[in-house]
């Protein structure tokens, strides 16, 4: 199997659950969505095709001197079809590294190695991407994965029944909002979890804080 990266790179986490922790980014290219809020409209370029051996030692030469360096799979799409069996394979052959694979959910995720963590964007109607989400996907999210919404003001009311429906079926995933850039005030969304009541916390995007909103390979 031969991956398509975009870029691949050392950084921080940016957002929640690992926010500021030291990771190693691959990004692999292409999406099957195009979000209005898409951060990374470079998505689709390919600048390097590696084998599974090749990525496979890419990530070790990594680990090997970094202690608890974690690895952060993203795109694009991770697991689009062609190349998700390979994902689950290079997971599973680190057991001892916590992979987080940011993933818009629209594929059906295998849950079966211990050091996965996903983090599900679920498309808002801001988006113009809805309904993208594997809704099957919910009942078997863990504690150590979550849902993030990528939220714009005007999504506020269509979260809160979506979180709704999300908890009836899964009581343990933790649940984020994460602001859309410029498009809404931190404190309404503070505000909007606390007068709902709701198991859910805000994740701001750190990179953006510490680096340029636009810049790339950080
Ligand atoms: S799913 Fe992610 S990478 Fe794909 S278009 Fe949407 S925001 Fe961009």
């Amino acid at each position: 199997m031969n991956f398509e990266i975009c870029e691949r790179f050392m950084s921080v986490s940016g957002e929640a659950p690992f926010a500021g922790d030291p990771v190693y980014i691959i990004r692999f290219s292409g999406c099957n969505l195009d979000c209005s809020y898409c951060d990374t409209p470079y998505r689709e370029e390919i600048n390097e095709i590696l084998t599974f051996d090749e990525l496979s030692s890419i990530i070790f030469s990594q680990i090997k001197d970094y202690p608890n360096l974690k690895i952060l799979f993203t795109g694009g799409e991770p697991l689009l079809k062609k190349r998700a069996s390979g994902i689950y394979e290079l997971i599973k052959l680190y057991p001892d590294v916590v992979f987080i694979i940011e993933t818009n959910g629209s594929q059906k995720i295998d849950f079966g190695a211990d050091n996965a963590v996903f983090v599900c964007d679920i498309k808002t109607p801001s988006s113009l991407a809805g309904d993208s989400f594997d809704e099957n996907n919910i009942n078997l999210l863990q504690r150590k994965d979550c849902i993030k919404f990528v939220a714009a003001g005007e999504d506020l009311p269509w979260i809160l029944e979506k979180i709704k429906n999300i908890r009836n079926k899964n009581k343990n995933v933790r649940i984020y909002f994460s602001p859309q850039w410029g498009k809404i005030n931190l404190q309404e969304i503070v505000d909007f979890i606390l007068s709902n009541r709701l198991d859910a916390s805000i994740s701001i995007q750190i990179h953006k804080i510490i680096w340029q909103a636009d810049k790339r390979g950080v």
